[in-house]
């Protein structure tokens, strides 16, 4: 952008507006940040290490991470992302998403969770899909659109257990332009929570014979205990002046 646009349209933070790109100075103090030790299998921060958790997604993924911890600004951001255009975050996120990526590549090809074809004209962007295109330009590898949403459940998220599950066996199908695909595959969502949506699609990728599927997404959403090491900053505080020094608000 040329620098006299940043005088007419002064770059603003995606989560409160004051001034600053793509966070401002008090919002990045309130990001969340997943870190080891983890659940070796999905990236799910604890306070021992640990091959696999009560936490995993479903066993066709095979592996899964996100750098972010989805809650306060970075939350907001990201739902900014997806309903009013803020796109130009996608690639700041993808930043941190190519950073944890390490741990479960090798793939041979990025694909995403897609949105259905009416809510992608609607939005005029899928921001699974600028997450995956950015994320697969920094980590080198192919990107490649392997799916299509053919009934729209996103919808129906507050849908719970077994009826979500049977409304999502049939959401995904393969492009016929895809083929075979016999690669090892990441796929790339916005946020993760229970899994259920990416493994629906690692499924339809598994029949169509990729060989393996892991998961990265920009944040992941924890219902249970979350490691004080990975709480923001000014949560660690918080918790600090209110509970003394409690073994969960620690600061390391
Ligand atoms: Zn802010
Ligand atoms: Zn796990």
């Amino acid at each position: 952008m040329p620098a006299f646009l940043d005088l007419l349209f002064p770059p603003k933070c995606a989560a409160c507006g004051a001034p600053g790109w793509p966070l401002c100075g008090a919002c990045v103090g309130e990001v969340g940040v997943l870190s080891a030790p983890w659940c070796d299998r999905c990236g799910r921060p604890w306070e021992e290490p640990m091959a696999s958790c009560a936490d995993c997604p479903p066993r066709s993924i095979d592996a899964a991470r996100a750098p972010f911890l989805y809650a306060g600004p970075l939350a907001r951001a990201i739902r900014g992302m997806k309903f009013s255009g803020w796109h130009a975050v996608g690639p700041h996120l993808a930043a941190g998403m190519a950073e944890v990526a390490g741990d479960i590549l090798p793939a041979d090809v990025v694909t995403w969770v897609p949105l259905s074809r009416r809510r992608r004209a609607r939005r005029g962007f899928d921001q699974a899909e600028v997450l995956a295109r950015a994320t697969a330009a920094r980590l080198g590898i192919p990107a490649a659109p392997l799916l299509v949403r053919v009934r729209d459940t996103r919808a129906q998220a507050r849908v719970g257990g077994a009826e979500r599950r049977r409304a999502l066996r049939d959401a995904f199908a393969t492009r016929k332009v895809a083929g075979k695909v016999t690669q090892r595959v990441l796929l790339v969502d916005d946020v993760l929570t229970t899994g259920a949506t990416a493994a629906a699609c690692a499924s339809v990728l598994r029949r169509a014979g990729a060989s393996s599927v892991v998961l990265l997404t920009a944040a992941r959403s924890l219902g249970g205990p979350i490691p004080g090491r990975c709480v923001a900053l000014t949560d660690r505080v918080e918790a600090q002046a209110r509970t003394g020094s409690s073994e969960s608000a620690r600061v390391p």
